[in-house]
């Protein structure tokens, strides 16, 4: 039986009890034989068609002063430095991420503070990074950096598994299945073990490879209907989120939404470059073009 309506978070596979459930390539496929039906994956799942509430504490621009994530790092490097940060001072111990890998969607699961280079730069795709909570042995201490759907079942899966998570959140306005990235960068004849760094910038994808740059109209990848119905640009429910509109270039720009997200940015701060050249009124036109333009 397949899922509609997924994004492939991984939050059903990492709360399944009975191990029914695997990740295929556009949806999850639940196994009949074992599933008891006790609904837990039903009561995770992100429902991406709700608007979050948003309580903003404070709002900075700020880049990192870690020189291993200039070449690496999405924009101003902040996520990396701020996992780097807290695996460093051990206030958190397991930070659940994706892998900077464009050949395939891999989750990856980072305790060492100094390996935080292995997930730095951005995939548009889907990456299951929650199933990994799965394996894990602990309940507490475990940071997750994720897009907004990925931080909402992270928030559903602490209230059904008792989870302890500091949530680090990416804006996000749409994202495509790992499938439709293939093809179309076969199409283009670019070799997967050849990208180094994908952008979005307007309505085109960035292929950014060892040789070449090259914009992929974003008409040519396919996104899941979960993306298509999601009204939420800013992960309202992270400790901190992050994004590149309303900074300038080289510079993230950092939402910080609980007391903890300020804690955490505090303990980041001597790794970071901070300043407060952010401009919100951009970053709200994206949250309310994605409500307007999904209603
Ligand atoms: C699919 C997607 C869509 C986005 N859309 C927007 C947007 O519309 N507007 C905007 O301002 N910002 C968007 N972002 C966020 C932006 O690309 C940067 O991640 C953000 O600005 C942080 O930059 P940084 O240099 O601080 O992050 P870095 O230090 O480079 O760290 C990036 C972190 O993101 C994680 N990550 C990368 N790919 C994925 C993925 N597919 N799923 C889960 N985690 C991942 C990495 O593992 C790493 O921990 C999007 C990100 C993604 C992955
Ligand atoms: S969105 Fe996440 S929780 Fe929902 S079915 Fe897909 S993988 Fe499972
Ligand atoms: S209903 Fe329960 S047993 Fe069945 S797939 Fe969902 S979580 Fe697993
Ligand atoms: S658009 Fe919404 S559902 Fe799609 S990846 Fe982004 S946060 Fe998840």
């Amino acid at each position: 039986m397949k899922r509609k309506n997924c994004s492939l978070c991984g939050g059903c596979i990492a709360v399944c009890p009975f191990n029914a459930i695997t990740i295929g390539e556009e949806t999850v496929t639940v196994d009949k034989a074992l599933c008891r039906s006790c609904n837990l994956c039903k009561k995770i799942c992100p429902d991406m068609s709700i608007v979050g509430e948003l309580n903003i504490i404070s709002m900075y621009a700020a880049r990192s002063r870690l020189k291993e994530l200039t070449s690496v790092a999405q924009n101003g490097g902040v996520v990396s430095t701020i996992v780097f940060s807290l695996l460093k001072s051990k206030t958190v111990d397991i930070f659940l991420t994706s892998a900077r890998d464009f050949t395939q969607p891999k989750p990856l699961v980072l305790t060492e503070a100094e390996k935080v280079v292995r997930s730095a730069g951005s995939r548009y795709f889907y990456v299951p990074i929650l199933a990994p909570i799965r394996e894990l042995k602990t309940r507490d201490n475990i940071g997750i950096v994720g897009l907004p759907c990925h931080i909402r079942a992270a928030t559903n899966l602490e209230k059904v598994m008792g989870l302890n998570t500091i949530k680090i959140g990416l804006f996000c306005f749409k994202n495509f299945y790992f499938s439709s990235f293939i093809k179309t960068l076969a199409k283009y004849n670019i070799s997967l073990n050849d990208v180094t760094k994908t952008e979005i910038v307007g309505k085109s994808m960035k292929i950014h490879t060892l040789s070449k740059t090259l914009s992929i109209k974003l008409t040519e990848f396919k996104s899941s209907e979960k993306c298509l119905n999601c009204l939420n640009f800013i992960p309202s429910e992270a400790d901190i989120a992050v994004g590149n509109v309303g900074s300038l270039n080289n510079f993230s720009s950092v939402l910080v939404l609980t007391k903890r997200g300020a804690e955490i940015f505090e303990e980041a701060r001597e790794y970071l470059l901070v300043s407060d050249n952010i401009d919100f009124s951009k970053i709200t036109i994206l949250q309310r073009i994605k409500e307007r333009k999904r209603k």
